[in-house]
């Protein structure tokens, strides 16, 4: 994801509005690495700004997912996470404490996978279930 600065350029260059809400939320998307759903970082923008609507919240996500700026991720029945870092990587989820950590895998195309004969995947997703080191410690 780019920078707020840049973000609101793109806005504007599309013709959206860029109020200060957006602006907020630009502010707490970018470089967080926490995956937070629309309900999270709704929670945080409301302690910042009392007053803005999770309609907003939700239209900013969609605008940004949309213009490739955030990639959207879930994890089995849960809710939409939303991920600023759109490069290729892969995700630990702490089931006791819900941390979704960042993970990347070197040479992933070079697995031994059994049963992809003849399909072409166009991308892959690893997920490891667990807890997380403060969680395992405890
Ligand atoms: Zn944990
Ligand atoms: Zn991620």
């Amino acid at each position: 994801m780019r920078s707020p600065a840049q973000l609101v350029d793109a806005f504007r260059a599309q013709g959206l509005k860029v109020t200060p809400q957006r602006q907020l939320l630009f502010r707490l998307l970018h470089d967080n690495d926490r995956h937070p759903t629309a309900d999270t970082l709704y929670a945080q923008a409301t302690s910042e700004m009392p007053g803005i609507s999770l309609r907003t919240v939700y239209q900013t996500l969609t605008d940004l997912t949309a213009m490739g700026e955030l990639d959207q991720v879930t994890f089995g029945s849960g809710p939409a996470h939303f991920d600023p870092n759109v490069a290729d990587h892969h995700h630990a989820v702490c089931d006791v404490c819900g941390a979704i950590t960042d993970v990347y895998v070197d040479g992933a195309d070079q697995l031994a996978i059994d049963g992809l004969a003849g399909f072409r995947p166009d991308s892959a997703s690893i997920v490891f279930h667990g807890s997380c080191a403060s969680c395992a410690r405890t």
